[in-house]
């Protein structure tokens, strides 16, 4: 009797463990507003803590799994980034066959994080300018022996959400002279740790302006700086819980977002061709690219048409295009992402998303717009297109349409 208790018990503990984990977390609704669901989590191999097979969520700077008994919040938080990694990472699995993501070892996720990424240290100093409403993806590192700091893999770092009130901002005299400093900041900036200063700025200048007939709106400021579509829908789709999305404020609580996980993820898993070590227009757009994919919605697809810049002569358009941005920043990361999204719509669903894949072998991160995007596409379709001939000549007349 005793045996077939403790059987009874063993089997009992086991199926709690081999069954899978319910969560509450942000999903997206047909229509792509977020709404909090109960989600499976797979491949935990922890029965108390966010850590499974694939991904371990840690808070900060801390290398432990995030407990399942940790805040309401921060488990919700955990189980939504777990959540959307997970469909993130079984895409490129599944979908586009990656041999590289099949054997990519286990990432450390950090949420909450507010430190900068220290290329020698890992994690700055905490005094050194703490990060908010952005999301960064790092790459390994060797580690400093002599001062402690042990080697690290790759890592998604998400940063808390700090919500700037326009009322609460400072405006001393920030006029027009300031906002081109702004703009050169943001340019100047590493991905979208740039979005939170150039935000700052625009709220800025709403407030030091006159906000309605500034010829500026959010959106058309958005647009013009060449921050991603991607980014800018989920800012549209912040706050599912109040639903207090209101352009007297900003913040970003990136860890919550499908899309910025899906972008970050993409970041990694690109990373065999698209090392990380800094960000141009090239390596967010096709960030921004799988982004799309993975989030497969019609939604997003119907923002990137009405939104896209690579309509019309774009590449003639400053605002568009701008030839010295091609190496330093990703200012035309929206125009990449559009060539893209649009030849990927030439070639059709299937073909197209397996060209852009495979494109990423003839990129590296130091790829030119004009340059080798535009030889590796035309590659590409050497190997890829059914009929590389004709093909080819699609995808050039879609490029000398627009201006390139
Ligand atoms: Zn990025």
């Amino acid at each position: 009797m005793k045996n077939l208790i403790l059987f009874i018990l063993s089997f009992v503990t086991f199926t709690t463990f081999a069954s899978a984990r319910t969560f509450k977390a942000i999903v997206r609704t047909e229509s792509n507003a977020a709404k909090e669901a109960m989600v499976e989590l797979e491949d935990l191999i922890s029965e108390t803590s966010f850590d499974g097979k694939h991904f371990k969520i840690v808070k900060g700077k801390s290398d432990e799994a995030i407990a399942f008994d940790a805040s309401e919040e921060l488990v919700f938080k955990a189980a939504t980034t777990y959540y959307h990694l997970t469909i993130a990472r079984n895409y490129f699995i599944n979908k586009v066959k990656s041999d590289f993501v099949s054997k990519t070892e286990k990432m450390v996720i950090r949420i909450e994080h507010t430190n900068q990424f220290s290329e020698l240290g890992h994690h700055a100093n905490d005094n050194l300018d703490p990060q908010f409403n952005n999301a960064l993806t790092v790459p390994a590192g060797v580690g400093l022996a002599s001062r402690g700091v042990v080697p690290w893999g790759s890592e998604i770092w998400f940063r808390p959400q700090k919500k700037i009130n326009i009322k609460d901002l400072n405006t001393n005299n920030l006029g027009s002279q300031q906002f081109k400093v702004l703009m050169r900041d943001f340019r100047n900036q590493i991905h979208m740790q740039s979005l939170q200063k150039f935000m700052l700025g625009v709220a800025t200048v709403l407030v030091s302006g006159s906000s309605r007939s500034n010829p500026f709106s959010l959106d058309s400021l958005m647009r013009t700086a060449g921050s991603s579509l991607v980014m800018e829908f989920g800012y549209q789709f912040i706050d599912p819980i109040t639903k207090a999305t209101s352009r007297k404020w900003y913040w970003l609580d990136t860890a919550m977002i499908p899309e910025i996980i899906y972008h970050e993820y993409s970041h990694a898993a690109l990373s065999d061709h698209l090392v990380l070590s800094h960000s141009t227009a090239i390596i967010e757009g096709m960030a921004d690219f799988f982004a799309g994919q993975i989030s497969g919605s019609p939604q997003l697809a119907k923002h990137i048409k009405k939104y896209n810049t690579f309509n019309g002569k774009n590449a003639k358009k400053k605002q568009d295009y701008a030839i010295q941005f091609e190496m330093s920043d990703y200012a035309n990361t929206d125009f990449v992402f559009g060539m893209l999204w649009e030849i990927k719509n030439i070639l059709g669903e299937e073909k197209g998303e397996a060209f852009m894949f495979d494109l990423r072998k003839r990129l590296t991160t130091n790829s030119t717009i004009r340059g080798e995007l535009i030889d590796g596409l035309l590659q590409t379709c050497d190997s890829v297109c059914d009929q590389p001939f004709i093909d080819k000549i699609r995808i050039l007349k879609a490029l000398n349409l627009r201006g390139i």
